[in-house]
Formats: C-alpha cells, structure tokens, sequence
C-alpha cells in the first residue's frame, strides 16, 4: 500500500504541530471536540481558481464554465464560496436543487444530471428554470417531453452519451463502460437525438458526457471527448444544433501516491482539444467535484484505545465507518498522520472505529507512534466525507468546520442523540397523534 503523505495546501506542519491555514489543529478539537471534519477556505478556492483561469483566455473571452459538482461536498458554506467565486452547480437530486436555490444559486447556473429523476423533480427542476437536464435514457426523455407539456414550457435538455471508454478506476466510480447505468449507449446517442428533435415540448441544446471519477490521466478524458465530438459534427450536418458540451467532472486527487495532471494542465489539454478540432464556438462545461474539495478537507479523530495482539494491533479511534465510508466501501486509502509529535514506540495499527463492523476501518498497516487520548488527521477527507456519512449505530454525524485565515466558523453542529430520534414515535405515541 502506498504511504506518501499528499500535499495538502491550506494544512502544514510547523514545530511539529500541524495547521489549518492560521489555526492549530489542536486548537480547533478543543473548540469543537471529534470527529471533527475540517476544510480550509483557501484550498477550496485556490482549486477552482485554477481551473476557472484556465477557463479564459489571453483576450479575456471565456472558453468554459465550471458547474461544482456538489455531491462531493455539498455544505452550504462549501457551495457559497464556490458560488461566490462565479462557479455553477451540477445535480444530482432535488435535494441538491434546494441547497443550491438556498444558497442563492442562479437556476440558469444549475444542470440536473442522475439516472433516476422523479416525477416531481423533473417537474420541480423545469418549473425554477435550471439551465438544462442531463437525460440518461429515452424512457426519461419521454417523461420530461410529457410533465413540459403539462406545464406548457420547453425543457432545455443534453442528452448523456455513456462513450464506452475505460476510465481505468475503481469499477464503483466508473460510469463511462457500457455495462454502466449511466448514459445513452453510444451506438444509440444519434437516433435518441433525432428522436428528442422531433418531440414538441424538447429543446435539444447540449451533449453530456461523464466517464468516471478519481481518474488520473488525460487519455481516457481525450478518448471521450474525441467521440462526443464526433456524434456532434454528426449531428449538426443533420440540423441538430448542439449549443454546450458538457465534459463531465471526475478528475482524480492524490491520496498517498497517485498523480493525477494538475489542474490547470488538464483543463487546457481538454479545451485545446475543442479547439483544435474547430469547435472554438461550442460553450463548454466541467463539472468537477472531488479535484475542487477532495484535498481541501480532513477528518480529525482522537485515538480511544490501543489494542495489541499477536498478529494485528487495533488503534481504535471515536471516528467509524459511518463517518468517512470510503475505506468501507471502496477499500479506499487516506493517509493517517499524527497532529502533534509523540514520544510513543511507533508500532504497526490498523485504525479502526468503534461501529460493530468488522469492515469498519479507516487505514491498514499504518505505523503510527501514538498513545491513547492523541489526536489523528485522516488526510483527503474533503470529498465524499461528510455527504456520505450515517447515522448508524445512533451515531450523530461530526460537526464541520470552515478556517479561513486564522478564523475557524462551525458550518454545521455535531448532531445531538436526541436529534436523530426526533422524528420517529413508538405506536402508542404515533396513534395518539392520529
Ligand atoms: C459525480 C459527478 C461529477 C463529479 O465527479 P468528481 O469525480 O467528484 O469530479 C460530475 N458530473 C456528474 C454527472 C457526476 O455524477
């Protein structure tokens, strides 16, 4: 297993005790106590400047538009300064749809992609005027066609075209292959079109595409768009006339190892693509989730118990499964480091959490040199942390906080027991309030 410690801008090591931005991390478990998730303003921003300066060009016209990918990270505090900073937002929920309208989001900033979109959200997505639906099937098509003339409008739609490209990732977060969910077959994306253009209440004015995420080369990327880009010259000498390209997010972070092209090198290899093959007029968008959040974040969790045995020592920590599900679910790896140094012998733990589960772990074989009561820093924690997390095991979800400078705002309260029963009644309780 790879043990590099990624480079996380916003955090850093001084004297031995690590940083957010301005703020011990010390500091901060004192404040707001653990599991404690901790983002750092500046990371967050510095991530989207680099992709939205590689979005303009010298002459200052812009050649794409950047539409966050909120599932990745979608506390309010998150999306405000994305918002603030120009970005759009792509969705995959009429959840989402109601944080970004909480937030003040512009509905013509907002595209709604997901292979199972409701009745009511379809209708709910038309009716504030999102910029344009991402449809992933032709029975889906048919329904938007439908609830748009019950509405009397026109629905703005792409069609997502699944390329059938390899994106070389963890098979859970590949969506571009054909025995994916996700998108038209490729070999069906022209006839859907032709189809779409012929139904009265559809305004075709995109074409989608998303192949995958955590990916940690351009090829993949290049592949795919060489196809879109083909369907689309297709299209157009049929009269179709395509207005955006939606390329989709999914480029990967380094979470110990990997190294995925920077930011600005990606975004210009894509877009310099568009315009080589003489598309220079076609709006493109990215819509990246992970590479804006991923690293801009950690889980900070304080060491219960060390257990050691003949085979394997457990370093039992209050953070769980239900917390950060990635090593659960993917087998992910997240580097493990200490914040402060210790006089502790280093031994070799795996870090586990207190949820009765034996694939609750957060690292494997990790040397660490720590004793009871010191506190961790689970590392790349920005991106699918939080929004993932559960209550399982009646455990309140951790508190979130924001730094920014040497300022630190709890984004959102650590989730009291109480709070997470509110909702439910025994039936004696549920029949007395019929
Ligand atoms: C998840 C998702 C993204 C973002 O993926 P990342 O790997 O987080 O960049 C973008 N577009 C769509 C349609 C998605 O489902």
């Amino acid at each position: 297993m790879v043990n590099a410690i990624p480079s996380l801008l916003g955090f850093s090591e001084k004297n031995g005790q690590w940083f957010a931005e301005g703020i011990s991390l010390r500091k901060l478990t004192q404040d707001f106590g653990t599991p404690l998730y901790v983002y750092s303003k500046e990371a967050i921003c510095s991530a989207y400047r680099a992709y939205d300066s590689a979005c303009i060009r010298p002459d200052g016209t812009r050649r794409a538009r950047i539409h966050y990918a909120m599932k990745a990270n979608s506390n309010l505090a998150v999306l405000d300064e994305l918002k603030q900073l120009g970005a759009g937002f792509d969705l995959v929920s009429g959840g989402e749809l109601a944080r970004a309208l909480h937030i003040g989001a512009d509905p013509k900033s907002l595209v709604f992609a997901g292979v199972g979109k409701s009745s009511a959200e379809i209708e709910n997505a038309l009716r504030v005027g999102v910029k344009c639906i991402n449809v992933e099937s032709i029975p889906e098509l048919q329904r938007i066609n439908a609830i748009a003339k019950t509405m009397n409008l026109r629905a703005p739609i792409s069609l997502r075209v699944n390329p059938d490209v390899d994106a070389n990732t963890h098979p859970y977060i590949s969506t571009g292959l054909k025995d994916n969910k996700f998108g038209i077959a490729y070999y069906e994306v022209l006839k859907t079109y032709r189809e779409a253009a012929l139904l009265p209440q559809i305004d075709v004015i995109g074409i989608d595409c998303h192949i995958g995420s955590q990916i940690t080369s351009t090829s993949p990327y290049l592949d795919a768009l060489d196809k879109v880009l083909d369907l689309i010259t297709q299209l157009q000498r049929e009269g179709i006339k395509i207005h955006h390209l939606d390329l989709g997010g999914g480029l990967g972070i380094d979470y110990g190892g990997e190294s995925p092209p920077n930011i600005t090198e990606f975004t210009n290899t894509l877009l310099n693509r568009v315009e080589e093959r003489g598309f220079c007029h076609l709006e493109v968008l990215l819509e990246p989730g992970r590479s804006l959040v991923g690293n801009a974040g950690i889980l900070l969790t304080q060491v219960e118990y060390l257990k050691t045995g003949v085979d394997k020592n457990f370093c039992i920590v209050n953070a769980a499964m239900n917390d950060l599900m990635r090593p659960t679910l993917y087998e992910a790896y997240h580097a493990i480091v200490p914040i402060h140094v210790s006089q502790a012998k280093p031994n070799c733990y795996d870090v586990v959490g207190p949820v009765c589960e034996s694939g609750d772990w957060l690292g494997k074989d990790r040397v660490l040199a720590v004793n009871e009561g010191d506190i961790l820093a689970i590392l790349s924690a920005g991106a699918y942390g939080f929004v993932m997390a559960s209550n399982y095991n009646t455990r309140g979800r951790a508190a979130e906080v924001m730094v920014d400078g040497n300022e630190a705002y709890l984004v959102r309260q650590r989730e009291t027991p109480e709070s997470l029963y509110e909702n439910e009644r025994t039936i004696n309780q549920a029949s007395a309030l019929k």
